[in-house]
């Protein structure tokens, strides 16, 4: 399988590795959307957020707060975005679970182009009812 995460995380391919631990590894965007953009990826190669146990994703998350805390006292940026990309049709490029971590600035023009629907009638409780009955195959 060809993973430049994995790459990374074996030390084949190069990056600017921020924190590591046993379980995760947090390095810098090759190309952020502002400097300082920070991938965060478990070190055993998961595709997405379905696929990643949750004891390595409470991994993650922690290793997400802490760099988020160390690159806000660094950089001193006005805000910051956590997101992850989950499948092709989500903008996901590269196939092996990871949270984005960028800075965020005031008047840096960076918008969601959003198009916002409303719900109809019975829509809203009938896709509720749709997502409710498989929560029990999840918990
Ligand atoms: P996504 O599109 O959400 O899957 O995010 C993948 C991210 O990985 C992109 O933001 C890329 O810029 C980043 N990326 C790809 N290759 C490398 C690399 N060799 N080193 C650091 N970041 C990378
Ligand atoms: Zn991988």
């Amino acid at each position: 399988m060809n993973c430049i995460f994995c790459d990374i995380i074996e030390r084949k391919a190069p990056a600017e590795i921020i924190f590591e631990d046993d379980k995760v590894l947090a390095f810098l965007d090759i190309k952020p959307i502002h400097y300082g953009h920070i991938l965060v990826v478990p070190k055993k190669h998961y595709s997405d957020l379905l696929e990643i146990p949750g004891d390595a994703l409470c991994s993650i998350i922690k290793t997400a707060k802490m760099v988020t805390g160390a690159l806000v006292k660094s950089l001193k940026p006005d805000g910051y975005n956590l997101f992850s990309n989950n499948g092709k049709a989500a903008g996901q490029s590269v196939f092996h679970f990871h949270m984005h971590i960028t800075p965020r600035y005031f008047k840096d023009e960076i918008h969601f182009k959003l198009k916002l629907k409303d719900y109809k009638n019975t829509e809203m409780q009938n896709i509720a009812s749709l997502i409710k009955n498989e929560i029990s195959n999840y918990i």
